[in-house]
């Protein structure tokens, strides 16, 4: 496998002074962690449907230097589930051999292994089990698909049936190999936080009212692991920072009484952001360190280490936040996606090499859509066991073929970044004189800055690479191509916003008066912007529309917000955006009108139609926007496969076109793209092979 890290470059490096701090050992109850680098519990999409898959992922963070590993959430009962996301399960014997997988690979470097433990209660809908739901409270249950179930109150019995499994679940665990269990009591997801919020805890027992009495389910749940596993395991919990709900919900003040009654309760205090959306804003509503009000303070109030997030990538940042008291640990979810590598790399002096989380939330999306995660930035998220993908790592060249890649937008950068480390010679051409191709120009788009990480990071790498050379202010023909004599060529020359409102509420054109001026993101991209009264017509349902409604909003311009879905960027609901983007476009004063099919564009206005009645309504306006669907522009690809006869007298043995210039996605399509297309370079073809491996359930008699 080669490896362009210290190795390869020429030996490890020192670590700057700077960053010491983060490499003590901390202790936790009975164990000690290596360093302060923890990867707090996340979820990938994986969970019990492929366990090797989510056990490999941790195994190479384990690889990467961090100190603590979590698994994502894991049910401690099959009388609470959250089907249908899929998580990890520890409800009987069947769910070890998963469970232990996971752990031997987060030891497999030294990290400490953790296992959060989730009783969902009015969290969970049980559409899997069929069992009656149940919380603190009769409740509804509270969670993303607003299912027709409710959950029940529970009585005295079935708390006392709770603390039982729950100590079947620590006895599991911990037989499992792990060293630090942790009670999941945030984001709104777990039996805890319901007992602990006044919101959704209305007893009048013992086990509600004062703040004393909904701690004591905590209280007890903390004492029955002592007593079962506290010898060897530390005991955590997980709580939220602030429900957002004010003092009606269990608020930081609230908190912050109760970590000072329970100060010595756990062996350490993990916080998180109140919902989940809060605590994994992205970096177009958050920046790094967003939660550092919240949590200041905390720490003083326990002599406990305490866990705190933020997204954090930068080291310095890292330092500030323990010197300051912050926090004892960092945690990191999606900065231990897009780099697995990041202790490791700062450890060694690297620090140039991280490749920083650009807060995008697409690894969100897996779990969301339940398939297996992606990561914008780490292409080898979830394919490290289907694949054999490592972050760091690729197999080295089998050829002698030298490799063309034509367009250095993600898809492009990532094919010669990975090409290159695999030992081939590479050419990257690229049209224009900047690097990045849409990252570039999406990232000075309205919140989007940190999406340029996307282009940093694979520039950075290449340009330490004698065997990649770069070609700026450079637009190949196919006539160029020819006469250059690459084995392999690369066209990843990227694609276009329509203009015609096809998408998917029109397949077909329809009347477009040519006397209205519309505009595409690539016009606006440009600096080309429209005037006046704008109408975007968002038939793309993501990020762009609602991003340059802000931008015209900007300029000075009236903006009316079409779409034929019911919600303003719909599939950002799956990265946690959609409720924020929506109150975006009301705050800024954009008219919204949803459900609402664009069916005409004609001199001064345009004609929408409901998407449910087909009733039509006339806007007047200056400008339209088309955010639809795009085109690849394949031009080139096309010249080159209709002159295939002529490629084996130039010396071509493949050209292949990647990412958007293919079929247009989302930029971590694009890097994924690139990725794979070096990890297939001079691969036998697979024929009716499958091109990843997978786990099938085990069927029984
Ligand atoms: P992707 O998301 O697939 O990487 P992008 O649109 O971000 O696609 O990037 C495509 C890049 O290809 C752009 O920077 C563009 O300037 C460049 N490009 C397009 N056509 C050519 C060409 N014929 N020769 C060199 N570069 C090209
Ligand atoms: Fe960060 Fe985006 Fe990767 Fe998630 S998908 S870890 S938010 S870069």
């Amino acid at each position: 496998m080669m490896d362009l890290g210290s190795a390869q470059a020429g030996g490890a490096r020192l670590r700057d002074p700077r960053y010491d701090i983060l490499f003590e050992p901390v202790r936790i109850g009975p164990v000690t962690a290596k360093n302060r680098f923890y990867q707090v519990p996340h979820c990938n999409g994986g969970g019990y449907r492929d366990p090797s898959a989510a056990a490999e992922m941790r195994r190479v963070k384990s690889e990467g230097g961090w100190g603590v590993i979590f698994t994502e959430q894991v049910e401690i009962h099959h009388s609470s589930e959250i089907t249908p996301f899929i998580e990890l399960r520890i409800w009987d014997e069947d769910d070890m051999p998963g469970l232990v997988k996971m752990a031997d690979a987060i030891h497999s470097n030294g990290a400490l292994a953790g296992i959060e433990l989730a009783y969902s209660g009015a969290n969970g809908p049980n559409l899997y089990t069929r069992e009656v739901p149940m919380a603190p409270s009769h409740t509804p249950i509270l969670t993303f698909t607003s299912d027709p179930v409710q959950a029940r109150a529970m009585d005295k019995q079935d708390i006392r049936n709770l603390r039982h499994w729950h100590r079947l679940a620590y006895r599991r665990a911990k037989r499992a190999g792990y060293d630090i269990l942790c009670l999941y009591g945030a984001h709104g997801f777990g039996v805890i936080q319901h007992f602990l919020s006044p919101r959704t805890n209305q007893r009048s027992d013992e086990y509600g009212g004062s703040l004393e009495n909904r701690a004591r389910l905590l209280k007890e749940l903390i004492s029955d692991a002592r007593d079962e596993v506290g010898d060897s395991c530390a005991i955590a919990v997980r709580l939220s920072l602030d429900e957002l709900a004010g003092e009606a919900g269990f608020s930081n003040a609230q908190l912050r009484d109760m970590v000072a009654m329970h100060a010595e309760l756990p062996d350490l205090w993990d916080f998180a952001h109140g919902t989940w959306e809060a605590c994994s804003g992205t970096s177009r509503f958050k920046p790094e360190g967003a939660q550092e009000d919240l949590i200041r303070g905390l720490k003083q109030l326990t002599p406990r280490p305490v866990v705190g997030v933020g997204r954090f990538t930068s080291a310095d940042m890292m330092v500030r936040q323990v010197k300051q008291g912050l926090m004892d640990f960092i945690g990191a979810a999606r900065p231990s996606i897009a780099d697995p590598f990041l202790p490791k790399k700062i450890d060694e002096g690297r620090i140039e090499d991280i490749r920083e989380c650009i807060g995008c939330n697409i690894c969100v999306t897996g779990d969301m859509t339940m398939s297996l995660s992606r990561c914008t930035q780490n292409s080898s998220f979830m394919e490290e066991w289907r694949k054999g993908w490592h972050p760091e790592r690729i197999q080295g060249r089998q050829s002698d073929h030298k490799v063309l890649v034509v367009g250095a937008g993600p898809a492009g950068l990532s094919a010669a970044h990975k090409a290159g480390l695999r030992g081939h010679d590479v050419a990257l051409a690229e049209a224009s004189a900047e690097l990045g191709g849409r990252v570039t120009r999406e990232s000075r788009l309205p919140g989007l800055n940190a999406w340029a990480r996307v282009r940093d990071y694979r520039q950075g790498q290449i340009a330490k690479m004698a065997n990649v050379n770069v070609y700026r202010d450079s637009r190949l023909t196919a006539d160029d191509i020819l006469g250059f004599g690459f084995g392999h060529v690369a066209i990843a020359t990227g694609a276009s916003w329509r203009r015609d409102a096809i998408a998917r509420w029109n397949l077909l054109p329809i009347p477009a008066d040519p006397a209205m001026p519309v505009f595409t993101p690539d016009d606006l991209m440009a600096g080309r912007l429209p005037a006046g009264h704008v109408v975007i017509y968002d038939d793309d349902h993501y990020y762009m529309g609602s991003v340059l409604a802000e931008l015209l909003v900007q300029k000075g311009c009236n903006v009316s917000f079409l779409t034929p879905s019911s919600r303003v960027a719909e599939w950002s609901f799956n990265t946690l955006e959609q409720g924020t983007i929506q109150a975006r476009m009301l705050t800024l004063g954009v008219d919204v009108r949803v459900t609402r099919g664009l069916v005409g564009v004609e001199q001064g206005g345009v004609t929408a139609a409901c998407t449910y009645t087909g009733r039509t309504e006339a806007i007047a306006c200056d400008a339209v926007v088309m955010v639809t669907a795009r085109l690849p522009d394949d031009a080139l690809f096309l010249d080159l496969k209709a002159r295939a006869a002529e490629w084996a007298d130039h010396g071509i043995v493949s050209v292949k076109a990647i990412g958007d210039a293919n079929a247009p996605a989302a930029i971590a399509w694009a890097t994924y793209a690139g990725h794979r297309y070096a990890e297939e370079l001079d691969a036998e073809p697979l024929g009716d092979q499958l091109p990843f491996r997978r786990e099938v359930a085990q069927v029984k008699d």
